[in-house]
C-alpha cells in the first residue's frame, strides 16, 4: 500500500499520552489508516509528501449531534421571532407544519438533495463524523451519506402514537416492536455497514415525551440484539419537564433510567433542563452528553459545558439543527462556559477540542477515531492558518477556537480518501450539491409562504 504523507505547519498528534503539538508534522496514511506521526527534520518521509502548507492537522470533528435535514429546512426561518409561549411555540408555528409540507411534497430525490447539501455544510466545516437523526422515512439520508463519504452514525426517529406514550402493556410492547422493526431494523439490513464500514445505523428515540416505556423496553431489546448505539434528546425543553412530572412523577432521566437506557451505550443530547441531581445521575451511568449551545443560546437559554463537566458527566460537542458548524458552537461553550462560573480558565479551547474528537471518539467506543496515532483510521482535517483573522498563531488550538471558524477548514479526509482539498470538496460537483438542495427547500418555503406559515421577510419584524 502506497504511503503518503501530509505535511503541516502545526500537527496535533496524540501517541497515547493525551494529544500535544508536532511542529512542522507530517502525518503518514497508509490506506484508510494512519502509519505514523513523525516531525519533517526527523527524515524517513514517504517518497510521496503532500505540503498543506500554514495549517493545523488535526482528527476530524466528531459532531456528536446534528440535524442536516432540518439545518437549511429551517435556515434564516425560525430565528430572531418572538417566543410568545415560550421556546417551544415555534415548533408547533412553524417548525411542524414546514416538515409536514416537506413530507407532502418532496420527493427521494429532493430528499437525498437536502440531505447532501447538509452533509456537505457539516463536512467543509471540519466534522468528518456525524451523529444525526432523520425521519424515518428519509433513507434517502444514509444514500446521501455514502455518496458524500463522510462517516455517519445514523439514528433514524423512534416514537410512540399519542396514545402509546404512557402505555407499558403487552400489546403496547408488541406494537413497540413494530416501531422498531420498520425504523430501525429495515434501515440496519440495507444500510449498516456500507460505505466501507463509514456508515453505521442506530437507534433514535425521539425523547423522553415521545417515547412511552414500552417503545423504550423494545429500544433496549434491539440495541441488545444488534449491539446498536443509541441517541435521544432529554431535558431539552420546559414543556418536555412539565410532562414528564405530570405523566409520570419523575424527570426525564429517571424515566430512561428506570428503562434501562442510561449506559454508556446512548448519547443523550442536550440535558439544558436538567437539575445537577439529574446530571449526577448521567455521570454515574457513565452516559454521554451532546452538549449544543448554539441552538438554547438563539432562544434565550444558556446551556453550559462547565455546569456539565463540573458534575463529572462525559460532555461531547454537536451542532444540532441551527448551523452545522462545531467550532461555532465550541467557541459558544467556552463562552458560556465563563460566563456561568465567572472563572476565565472554565471551559478551554484544549478541554472543547478534545470533547470534540478522542472524548466523542471514546464515548462512540471508537479508540481508532478522533486522534492522530499510528494505527488510528485517518479521518483529519486541516485548519488554514494563514488568513489576517488567525496571523500571527502562538496557540493553533486556542487561535482556531477564538478567531476560527468552519470557514477556515481547508483540507478534510475520511479513512484516508481526501474529501475536501483547498477548500474544495472534491467528490462531487460542489456548487451543483448547493444548488439542487437549495432548489428542493425553496419549492418547500414557496408552498409555506401559500399558506400562511411563513411571512416575507420584510413583514411583522
Ligand atoms: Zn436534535
Amino acid at each position: 500500500m502506497e504511503m503518503v504523507g501530509y505535511r503541516a505547519r502545526w500537527v496535533l498528534a496524540d501517541e497515547g499520552e493525551g494529544a500535544r503539538l508536532v511542529p512542522d508534522g507530517v502525518v503518514v496514511t497508509s490506506g484508510e489508516a494512519i502509519a505514523g506521526v513523525v516531525a519533517a527534520g526527523d527524515g524517513g518521509l514517504p517518497e510521496r509528501v503532500v505540503d498543506l502548507g500554514e495549517t493545523l492537522l488535526m482528527p476530524g470533528f466528531i459532531n456528536a449531534h446534528t440535524h442536516c435535514v432540518s439545518g437549511p429546512l429551517f435556515r434564516g426561518v425560525i430565528e430572531d421571532l418572538p417566543l410568545r409561549d415560550g421556546p417551544g411555540s415555534v415548533i408547533d408555528a412553524i417548525m411542524l407544519p414546514l416538515g409536514e409540507i416537506a413530507t407532502e411534497i418532496l420527493t427521494v430525490d429532493d430528499i437525498r438533495a437536502i440531505a447532501r447539501l447538509g452533509q456537505l455544510e457539516v463536512l467543509k466545516a471540519g466534522s468528518t463524523t456525524i451523529v444525526d437523526m432523520p425521519r424515518t422515512r428519509h433513507e434517502a439520508f444514509a444514500e446521501a451519506a455514502e455518496e458524500m463519504g463522510i462517516r455517519a452514525y445514523i439514528h433514524p426517529y423512534l416514537m410512540s402514537a399519542p396514545e402509546d406514550r404512557a402505555a407499558d402493556d403487552a400489546a403496547a410492547l408488541e406494537r413497540a416492536r413494530a416501531v422498531v422493526r420498520d425504523a430501525f431494523g429495515r434501515w440496519h439490513e440495507r444500510f449498516d455497514g456500507r460505505g466501507g464500514g463509514r456508515i453505521r445505523i442506530g437507534l433514535g428515540p425521539h425523547a423522553p415525551d415521545t417515547c412511552g416505556p414500552a417503545l423504550l423496553r423494545a429500544i433496549g431489546e434491539a440495541r441488545d440484539a444488534y449491539k446498536a448505539r443509541v441517541t435521544i434528546h432529554a431535558a431539552q425543553s420546559a414543556d418536555e419537564v412539565k410532562v414528564m412530572a405530570a405523566r409520570f412523577g419523575m424527570s426525564s432521566f429517571t424515566y430512561l433510567d428506570r428503562a434501562g437506557l442510561l449506559t454508556p451505550e446512548l448519547i443523550l443530547a442536550h440535558g439544558a433542563y436538567a437539575p445537577d441531581e439529574d446530571l449526577r445521575l448521567l455521570a454515574a451511568r457513565g452516559t454521554p452528553l451532546a452538549h449544543c449551545p448554539l441552538s438554547f443560546a438563539r432562544v434565550g437559554v444558556m446551556a453550559s459545558y462547565a455546569r456539565f463537566a463540573g458534575v463529572g458527566v462525559t460532555t461531547l460537542m454537536g451542532s444540532d439543527a441551527h448551523a452545522l458548524d462545531i467550532l461555532a458552537d465550541i467557541r459558544l461553550a467556552a463562552i458560556n462556559s465563563k460566563i456561568h462560573t465567572g472563572d476565565t480558565a472554565a471551559g478551554t479551547a484544549r478541554q472543547l477540542v478534545r470533547a470534540a474528537t478522542s472524548g466523542a471518539a471514546d464515548a462512540l467506543g471508537r479508540g481508532d477515531l478522533g486522534r492522530l496515532r499510528k494505527g488510528a483510521s485517518a479521518d483529519m482535517i486541516g485548519v488554514a492558518l494563514d488568513g489576517a483573522h488567525i496571523q500571527p498563531v502562538h496557540d493553533p488550538i486556542r487561535t482556531m477556537v477564538w478567531n476560527g471558524s468552519g470557514r477556515d477548514v481547508s483540507f478534510s479526509m475520511v479513512a484516508g480518501e481526501v474529501l475536501v482539498k483547498d477548500g474544495a470538496y472534491v467528490r462531487s460537483d460542489e456548487k451543483a450539491i448547493v444548488r439542487q438542495g437549495a432548489r428542493a427547500l425553496h419549492a418547500v418555503w414557496d408552498l409555506a409562504r401559500e399558506r400562511g406559515i411563513l411571512r416575507d421577510p420584510d413583514e411583522a419584524h
